[in-house]
């Protein structure tokens, strides 16, 4: 018998060549053994929170039923070999035993933390970037994890925005970059491997772009603008298999991101051709009555159902009101078998069917405990996303046998501040935790001394430490001050509109400066923070961010030298809160700006200098770069050629070092205004000292093409810049011609 037929013949009888059933076979039938509320179930997200003490506490008495009645799909907060086996035991009691997913914020680390996601971005390096999900995958698999909310991919040109520090930054193609590296590390060889997690591209769509920065807040902008800058990231995660999407608090034109038909059914699961799942954000179907957009929980779940959410996290709508509106014929069943498959299907896929255990086991769960491979990472990462601002007279990197060194600052000595804002809290982890302090103090020469002091609280008005501070900044040869942020003042629910350094730290910082000695300011934080009189007066400046669990020995790799940073900064940081927001890719206007030599004709104000004080793409080495002229494989092109742009960096300095080259290319004149420039592509080299290396970069019109106000994505003949450079500010610029 032909082979086409034989196929044939097996799909008909519902088993693949292989003689198995597929996953959508299995899918089916186990579909039509449910019962609408046991479809419904799977719909269903409780958080574990009040649960915590496991299934036996009575308080959980509704939820843990619900799960024995097949009443319940997922749980978030449920964490660790004891509590999901437990769980999932009781989701085994139900009719047709179908088992739970547990789904997790496992954002920057889980066992092990990272650098917070906007200092990972900071070093532009995609392959630790991957490799730092891989070790997170592997840890919070091992408690029982099968799902982590992240990557967060949302475009974030806001840094008042507090979860800018979750994110990439400011620009769509690093950030599209970075999410395609956090999904390869979260999902692994694939789901079903047991060390592999199902990713969830969020917050679908555009919450970084809420008005004023403000979290949750309202999104109005021309789709043309959507499509371009806030939902590619999106859009290659899709494509790129990621398993779950999540919706997103915010409204878009008006109608909220959990309702939206255009962005969830037109988009998504319409052009895209998504076959995962969507997740509500936390509560966000119910919201959208206080939001005006329902008059209650129950239009709010008729609403967001038929635009595709698929998954109701914690509004607790879905169960308690789609059964009757299938009854009254509001909603069609066939949207909740739609999303219902798409849940279940997941679940085949991680292989819980086979064996709803096979992820919680306390040997595995022991092995990720305290990992010393994965601490020796995520010391490397934590050095490698920090970068250098400044350093005047080269003070950094300091001597080893500097004879008396000062520590000052609120985070000297800080534990579990360090792990940042996304961290799961375990009972040990600030012992776990390497402080500021003890990394530098480890470092030092045994004859070398180090003095602390707090000098202030993170943040509040109490100037009662100066004059210790200043005693101890009086004794010391180099003064280290450690200011910042709070490690909670950035993150969900986190915006400020003030982003100075909070409570009275410049006031110390300014006191210090007054004794005369070297400083060395690093600046802990989960945003651009503005810090004006610093930069004008600090000699040295590192960004340190937050950097996890290896913190200490991160920074101090970088402040004696181990590790010549390399890291630039992934969005543009301000003078001053009232030139927010700033970006470099902003489009011209018709008239330059008083002082502005240059062509870029960005309206300004009277009061301050046009551009950011650090602009993106920006940061320093103890070693410099020298870049050669570019040189253009052609100047001008015709159709679908390849343009090769090749450039040669020297380290002309005493350090090895790593440089990350970037090139952006501007379209000169469209039929819509195009950006000053827009960064194409980029890459991290070592080189060590006085060698060089050449670069190449290869483009196609595939990258010139832009949206136009039709939606039609095409490119146009003309006349486009190349630029290279070291940051978005420092760049050689070449024009080519293209013709279609
Ligand atoms: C956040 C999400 C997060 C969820 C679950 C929400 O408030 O916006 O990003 O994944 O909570 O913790």
């Amino acid at each position: 018998m032909k082979k086409r037929y034989l196929l044939l013949l097996f799909a008909i009888f519902g088993i693949s060549a292989s003689g198995q059933k597929t996953t959508d076979q299995k899918v089916t039938e186990l579909l039509s053994k449910m019962t609408l509320e046991e479809k419904i179930g799977q719909l269903v997200q409780y958080s574990g929170f009040e649960y915590a003490t496991g299934p036996q506490n009575s308080n959980s008495a509704t939820v843990l039923e619900e799960i024995k009645k097949g009443k319940v799909g997922s749980m978030l907060n449920v964490t660790g070999v004891e509590e999901t086996t437990a769980f999932q035991k009781l989701a085994l009691q139900s009719r047709l035993k179908i088992p739970l997913l547990f789904g997790q914020d496992v954002i920057h680390g889980y066992r092990t933390t990272f650098p917070v996601n906007l200092g990972q971005a900071a070093s532009w390096d995609l392959g630790l970037i991957e490799k730092s999900e891989r070790i997170a995958a592997t840890e919070a698999s091992a408690y029982g994890i099968h799902w982590t909310f992240a990557p967060m991919v949302d475009v974030a040109r806001d840094p008042r925005w507090g979860r800018v520090m979750e994110g990439s930054g400011e620009d769509t193609y690093l950030g599209t970059q970075i999410a395609l590296a956090r999904i390869r590390g979260f999902q692994g060889k694939g789901l079903g491997n047991l060390d592999a997690i199902m990713a969830c591209a969020k917050h679908f769509a555009a919450y970084g772009a809420a008005v004023g920065g403000r979290d949750y807040n309202s999104v109005d902008m021309s789709l043309r603008q959507l499509n371009e800058t806030y939902l590619p990231p999106f859009k290659a995660a899709a494509e790129a298999g990621v398993a779950t999407f999540m919706n997103s608090f915010n409204d878009i034109n008006g109608i909220p991101a959990t309702a939206n038909q255009y962005i969830l059914r037109d988009l998504l699961k319409g052009k895209w051709n998504y076959k995962g799942f969507v997740v509500s954000d936390w509560g966000s179907i119910g919201e959208m009555v206080p939001h005006g957009y329902a008059k209650d929980n129950k239009e709010a779940a008729e609403r967001a159902i038929l635009a595709g959410s698929d998954m109701d996290m914690e509004s607790r709508s879905y169960m308690a009101e789609l059964p009757k509106l299938v009854q009254e014929g509001k909603v069609n069943v066939k949207f909740i078998d739609d999303a219902a498959r798409r849940i279940l299907t997941k679940k085949f896929e991680m292989g819980l069917f086979d064996d709803p255990f096979r992820f919680s086991n306390e040997n595995r769960q022991k092995e990720q405990l305290n990992n010393p491979e994965h601490r020796k990472f995520g010391r490397e990462f934590g050095s490698k996303s920090m970068v250098l601002l400044k350093n005047q007279n080269t003070i950094l990197p300091l001597s080893r046998s500097t004879k008396t060194v000062a520590l000052i600052g609120p985070f000297g000595k800080e534990t579990a501040a360090n792990h940042g804002f996304w961290s799961i809290a375990f009972k040990d982890d600030d012992q776990r935790i390497i402080t500021q302090f003890d990394g530098i103090k480890n470092q030092l020469d045994k004859t070398s001394t180090l003095l602390y002091a707090k000098g202030c609280n993170v943040d509040d008005q109490d100037r009662s430490m100066f004059a210790e501070a200043i005693e101890t900044a009086k004794k010391a040869d180099v003064v280290i001050m450690t200011l910042g942020e709070g490690h909670a003042m950035s993150g969900e629910a986190k915006s400020r509109s003030n982003i100075h350094f909070s409570g009275v730290q410049e006031d110390l910082l300014k006191e210090i400066a007054k004794t005369g000695k070297p400083i060395v300011l690093m600046i802990n934080a989960g945003r651009p923070l503005v810090f004006d009189w610093a930069s004008d007066h600090i000699p040295a400046i590192l960004y340190s961010w937050w950097l996890g669990t290896e913190a200490g020995n991160s920074i101090a790799d970088v402040l004696f030298g181990t590790v010549n940073p390399g890291g630039k900064l992934p969005m543009s940081f301000p003078r001053t809160e009232g030139q927010i927001p700033v970006y470099y890719n902003y489009y011209n206007t018709g008239r330059p700006a008083k002082n502005n030599t240059d062509r870029n004709y960005v309206s300004a104000y009277i009061d301050l200098d046009n551009d950011p004080k650090f602009p993106f793409g920006y940061g320093l080495s103890y070693t410099q770069f020298k870049y050669s002229d570019m040189i253009l494989s052609s100047t001008s092109l015709k159709g679908s050629q390849t343009l090769t742009i090749t450039v040669n960096v020297s380290n002309t300095g005493n350090h090895d070092g790593e440089e990350v080259v970037q090139l952006y290319i501007r379209d000169v004149f469209g039929k819509v205004v195009r950006p000053v420039k827009e960064l194409k592509g980029f890459q991290k080299i070592f080189i060590k000292k006085r060698e060089s290396k050449t670069v190449n970069f290869k483009i196609t019109p595939e990258n010139l093409k832009f949206y136009d106000n039709d939606l039609n994505y095409d490119w146009e003949s003309g006349e486009f810049d190349i630029m290279i450079g070291t940051s978005s500010q420092d760049v050689q610029t070449k024009r080519i011609n293209w013709v279609k």
